[in-house]
């Protein structure tokens, strides 16, 4: 194979996908290429909350501007990709707490989002007959869920639809440059020459990048998710309280616990440095592992040849999920809606996340290589991006300039001296 497009997308998550959508729309000529399947990484496994509540506020344009998007996707894929907009509320368990979230909500308030305070009382009316032990909630009723894989194969077919085309099995062995502007990439499947590249690798941008001399410090967190029987219908507001969970329209319930894992590899002592911080605040939220991954990924961060041969060794990130954190989940559910006593794991799995230390991620056009964009970093909540996010991307290409500001998530905060503290409120 070598092949010309105008712009080659390496990755098939939701951010590339949508990009290659956006691209497609605007009549450019659009190659994704993804190592796995599409969608096999983070973008299938999150627990699909499409939210603009607990963001950093810089985020919260761009979010507001996706929930619009979101609204109207099933209309435009012509898809069933399970949307619901039934809000997004998070308790809090005392007044101090509560006072943390009312500062945020009036920052997001001069954005003009319809976030609010709710009482424990009002809280119950969100989702009715719950235990919760709270002292308060927030509560974001524009916002809302979808179903993962569906959207982002959604998104896919409709970029299929409008020339763009998917190469599955296909990892980018290099992004290839010639002084100073990129020149196309070299992949498993043959070259492809294009002025434009987009790095929409997830969890693999950081050390694909770094075979470029670029840093772009990325810290993988492991979360573990679980799928539950049918139960009777409670509530459509994904919430966040003792245990996180959505219910979708069939009953079932997506159910996760804030606790994360991080198994440790070579990157993580290379990028260690720049997450002290936030693992300093997060210590008791993120257990530290050794295990085979660590040998596994061992020279990929310093050897061109060496990533390569990881690359094809894992297709497909399908990490083992944490089910002793899953069976609480499971028993905080049963406690806090006493109508899922019947209800059980049917199925569970678990996704590495791509954390930043500042929790934001980069859109942003490169200098050196020239034609290279950097779209990933979602650090665990990009999915309900990723459509903006494509859209904001096809217009920095087509056009240029994106229609909203993307200052705060430019490369060059790694490197300015910028103080990357997360600003999220969850
Ligand atoms: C457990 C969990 C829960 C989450 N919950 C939420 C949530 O509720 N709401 C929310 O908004 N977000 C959530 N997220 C985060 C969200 O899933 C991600 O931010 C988003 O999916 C990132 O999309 P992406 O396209 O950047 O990356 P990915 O979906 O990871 O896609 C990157 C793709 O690039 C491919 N790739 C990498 N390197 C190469 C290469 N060299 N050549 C070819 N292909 C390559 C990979 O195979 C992969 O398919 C969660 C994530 C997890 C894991």
């Amino acid at each position: 194979m070598d092949r010309t497009a105008d712009v080659v997308v390496i990755g098939a998550g939701i951010a590339g996908t949508a990009t290659a959508y956006y691209l497609a729309k605007g009549g450019a000529s659009v190659i994704v290429c993804e190592k796995g399947e599409i969608a096999g990484e983070q973008s299938s496994r999150n627990w699909g909350f499409v939210r603009q509540q607990g963001r950093d506020p810089a985020e919260i344009p761009l979010m507001m501007e996706a929930n619009k998007i979101w609204r109207g996707l099933e209309r435009d894929l012509n898809a069933d990709i399970e949307w619901l907009s039934a809000g997004n509320m998070v308790t809090f368990a005392d007044a101090e707490e509560g006072a943390g979230w009312e500062t945020w909500r009036q920052t997001a308030a001069e954005f003009g989002l319809d976030a609010k305070i709710l009482t424990r009382a009002e809280a119950e009316a969100v989702v009715p007959g719950n235990a919760f032990d709270c002292h308060g909630a927030i509560f974001t009723e524009s916002d809302g869920q979808a179903e993962p894989r569906k959207a982002t194969a959604a998104l896919a077919r409709a970029a299929e639809g409008r020339g763009a085309e998917f190469l599955t099995n296909c990892a980018v062995f290099e992004v290839e440059k010639t002084a100073g502007v990129v020149s196309g990439v070299v992949t498993e499947q043959g070259v492809i020459r294009a002025p434009v590249v987009v790095c929409a690798a997830g969890a693999w941008s950081g050390r694909m990048l770094r075979t470029l001399g670029l840093k772009l410090p990325q810290m993988w967190i492991k979360g573990s998710v679980a799928r539950t029987t049918p139960g009777p219908i409670v509530s459509h507001t994904a919430t966040w309280t003792g245990v996180a969970f959505r219910q979708r329209r069939d009953g079932t319930f997506n159910i996760a616990k804030r606790s994360a894992d991080h198994d440790l590899t070579l990157e993580s002592l290379l990028n260690l440095p720049s997450f002290l911080g936030s693992f300093a605040s997060n210590r008791r939220d993120v257990k530290l592992h050794l295990n085979r991954l660590a040998f596994d990924l061992m020279g990929g961060s310093f050897s061109k040849a060496a990533l390569a041969k990881e690359l094809v060794t894992h297709r497909i990130l399908d990490p083992e999920p944490n089910h002793k954190v899953l069976n609480e989940a499971l028993g905080t559910l049963h406690q806090l809606l006493p109508q899922t006593a019947e209800v059980k794991i049917d199925f569970s799995w678990a996704g590495y996340i791509d954390m930043a230390p500042d929790m934001l991620p980069t859109l942003d056009a490169v200098d050196n290589p020239s034609g290279l964009i950097l779209a990933t970093g979602f650090s665990g909540h990009g999915f309900g991006m990723g459509p903006i996010v494509g859209r904001l991307i096809s217009e920095l290409i087509l056009k240029g300039e994106p229609s909203l500001k993307l200052d705060a998530f430019r490369f060059s905060r790694f490197s300015d001296g910028t103080k990357l503290t997360p600003h999220s409120v969850v």
